[in-house]
């Protein structure tokens, strides 16, 4: 593999830990050919981890700055990481419509399922809260509120202009960890409601991002490795990215995830290069 990459990355803009310039040093320092940033994409409520609506100018002007400035350097890219809220209430990918960016990652953190639309839960937040929010939004049954974000999902790849579905399958991150006399991954049900995911994926021709952000400390990526045979069956296209919130953590994970990538038959991974999306050999 030649060519080193990463395309979803978070900064002070949103809920990075380092200025926007800083990462690009770092991505520079580890020979990365091309690297994308992607913060949070403002949300229609107040949230103390997505970018200011009054900053996103400011976040283009800073990114043409340094894209210009490392040219020699480094192929750089602007996205943004846009949270689907629900097919009625999608404000974020409608009001971020037009904005000149070189890519969009799709995602769900919030799963709303309250009738007066107030209750906004963030799914990758407090354990505490998840805790909450199956006994008191989905009635105890972990089994609905797994379904509630698939089907969340479903509807983003429906309806939502993207390229790239952002970590899949992070519902079952604390459902696998504290929840596992509930929720069995390996059981047909689940299987059958994610392949419906993947099947969607394919048919609206999106990228299944390959995010390696819990890699070193949960030992997993998201979408769980357990997937990739499926994934690769369906022919769909893959990119491994690390989310990185610090700028040691850029390619966290990737060597790993590259391997059983490749023992799981995938060849190529899809990469912007020369401002085209390119399968680039593993
Ligand atoms: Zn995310
Ligand atoms: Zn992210």
């Amino acid at each position: 593999m030649d060519w080193l990459t990463n395309f979803h990355s978070h900064c002070f803009f949103c809920d990075g830990c380092a200025p926007m310039e800083v990462f690009v040093h770092h991505a520079i320092a580890h020979h990365m050919n091309a690297y994308g940033i992607s913060s949070h994409a403002p949300v229609p409520f107040s949230s103390n981890w997505a970018m200011r609506k009054d900053d996103v100018d400011e976040y283009l002007q800073e990114f043409h700055r340094l894209k210009q400035q490392y040219e020699n350097q480094i192929e750089l890219y602007v996205g943004m990481e846009m949270d689907f809220l629900s097919k009625e209430k999608d404000s974020v990918f409608r009001t971020y419509q037009n904005l000149p960016l070189d890519y969009r990652i799709g995602s769900v953190h919030y799963i709303d399922t309250l009738d007066n639309g107030q209750l906004y839960w963030n799914i990758g937040g407090d354990p505490k809260n998840y805790k909450r929010a199956i006994c008191e939004l989905f009635g105890g049954d972990i089994r609905r509120m797994i379904r509630r974000y698939f089907q969340q999902t479903n509807e983003m790849i429906e309806s939502a202009d993207f390229d790239i579905i952002g970590h899949v399958d992070k519902i079952t991150d604390l459902a696998e960890r504290f929840y596992a006399h509930q929720f069995d991954p390996n059981e047909p049900w689940y299987l059958h409601l994610i392949d419906e995911t993947f099947s969607l994926a394919k048919e609206y021709g999106k990228i299944i991002e390959i995010n390696t952000k819990g890699v070193e400390t949960k030992h997993r990526t998201f979408p769980h490795r357990r997937h990739f045979r499926r994934i690769q069956e369906l022919g769909i296209p893959v990119m491994v990215n690390s989310d990185a919130h610090k700028p040691d953590c850029i390619t966290c994970g990737f060597r790993e995830t590259y391997q059983t990538l490749r023992e799981c038959g995938f060849r190529t991974v899809r990469i912007l290069k020369n401002n085209r999306w390119t399968d680039m050999e593993l």
